[in-house]
């Protein structure tokens, strides 16, 4: 009845999440608290794995996108789960670093890298830096140069292609402050401009169209231009690139309506058109590369939450409040993003009215849903907002001065805190007079 297998009913008639009770974890561990599947994130990672090792013969990477949720321990299990990671900051990487991650199978992505970043990363001994702009590529070589280096690169292209999604998560087309554009050849001349760099060595192709991508064409679309490229760096500068990164963004079911494809066939799909393609241009099959990284984790997470007052608004609405929010959950805010929230301690109820959960910031938009079908709803009560495990711990603040929740890691059996609760003395840390 819910919208990942893990979820259940148990006979309190409370919310399941694997073998273990919703409302337990709650009391256990206080709210608002995020929950983590681990059973589930391995899965995930090994069925883009399979899919690779079997469409592609494993010529190719799965990169976890760390900035979909970034700590020591889902650090150390992705790296477990043999995939690789990127990383877009000096913190992401230094996470991945302390938790003993392979940092040659570690992409650095970023718009705006400072000199100190570029430094970590090549002090850090990251595979592939994959670079931005101009300034970049120049900054980078005067560092590598500094320390008589050769870091191997891939450019952030733009291929122009509409990954039919919400604006800010959409990052292909021309009007967008990542990479190089194509379609003025800004593309091209970034690439023979490399090739005669001393300390730089070009090893591929990067672009990432969007986010929360439901339909496989603009994948297709953006696989076709990019080997376009790879083909014409070839025939106009003799330039051989190995790697095709198509970036990641596969969508995930956050509403009933949301209908995904598995990773499998994301894979699948998208190793048949680059097949075709390279055969139609007598190319060798490229070293292949993906970066999903709510697909990996997003369905992994439930975040709890107690309700506290509720106010009905007669001929308006009824607000419920709860004991998150923004500071947790800023995507509501951001993008209007959609949650299915359940009703943890009476999970089977029938939906009664509309309600709209409200966060406890001080900003009127602070919301996690509006004019969701509810069960009756009383104070005290646990409410679980489904599929939180992506962009909610690595976008939370502590705006109002709320410490940030605590994660708690399921596995089988095994429950354990991986990140500790934040307390107000964690809030002061920093203020130093
Ligand atoms: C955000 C991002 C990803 C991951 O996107 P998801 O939608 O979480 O899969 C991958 N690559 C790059 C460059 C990104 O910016």
């Amino acid at each position: 009845m819910f919208h990942s297998d893990n979820l259940s009913i148990n006979e309190q008639n409370h919310l399941t999440i694997g073998v273990h009770d919703a409302v337990e974890l709650a009391k256990e561990y206080g709210t608002p608290l995020y929950i983590l599947d681990e059973d589930m994130i391995r899965k995930n990672c090994q069925a883009y794995k399979e899919a690779m090792d079997q469409y592609y013969d494993g010529n190719g990477l799965v990169l976890f996108a760390s900035k979909a949720l970034c700590t020591l321990y889902t650090s150390k299990l992705v790296a477990q789960e043999g995939l690789g990671a990127d990383a877009v900051s000096g913190g992401e990487l230094y996470t991945l670093h302390k938790a003993g991650f392979p940092m040659e199978k570690v992409f650095f992505h970023g718009n705006n890298k400072t000199r100190s970043e570029i430094e970590l990363a090549l002090e850090l001994g990251v595979g592939h830096i994959v670079v931005d702009n101009r300034y970049e590529l120049d900054l980078l070589n005067e560092v590598a140069g500094e320390r008589n280096v050769t870091q191997k690169i891939l450019f952030r292209i733009k291929p122009g292609v509409d990954a039919h999604t919400h604006d800010f998560v959409k990052t292909g087309q021309i009007d967008s402050k990542f990479g190089v554009a194509l379609e003025n050849g800004e593309a091209f001349e970034i690439y023979a401009y490399a090739a005669t760099l001393k300390n730089i060595q070009i090893d591929g192709v990067h672009c990432h169209i969007g986010s929360q991508i439901f339909d496989v064409d603009p994948f297709h679309e953006a696989a076709r231009v990019m080997i376009d490229f790879m083909a014409q760096l070839y025939e106009k500068l003799s330039l051989k690139v190995r790697i095709l990164n198509l970036g990641g963004g596969f969508g995930i079911k956050y509403a009933p309506e949301d209908d995904p494809l598995p990773a499998a066939e994301y894979i699948q799909k998208a190793v048949k058109t680059v097949k075709k393609l390279t055969a139609e241009k007598g190319m060798e099959l490229p070293y292949l590369v993906f970066e999903p990284g709510r697909s990996i984790v997003a369905s992994a997470g439930v975040t709890l939450y107690t309700v506290g007052g509720i106010k009905e608004i007669e001929n308006v609405r009824t607000y419920v409040s709860v004991d998150g929010g923004m500071c947790d959950n800023p995507r509501y805010i951001l993008y209007g993003a959609k949650y299915t929230a359940v009703l943890a301690n009476n999970a089977s109820a029938q939906p009664i009215a509309p309600v709209t959960i409200a966060g406890r910031c001080c900003e009127s938009g602070d919301l996690i849903q509006e004019h969701v079908m509810m069960p009756k709803i009383k104070v005290g009560d646990t409410l679980a907002v489904l599929a939180t495990g992506a962009y909610n711990y690595s976008m939370s603040s502590n705006y109002n001065r709320l410490p940030r929740p605590a994660i708690v890691a399921l596995k089988g059996e095994e429950k354990k805190v991986i990140v500790k609760r934040e307390t107000y003395e964690d809030i002061i840390r920093n203020d130093v007079l």
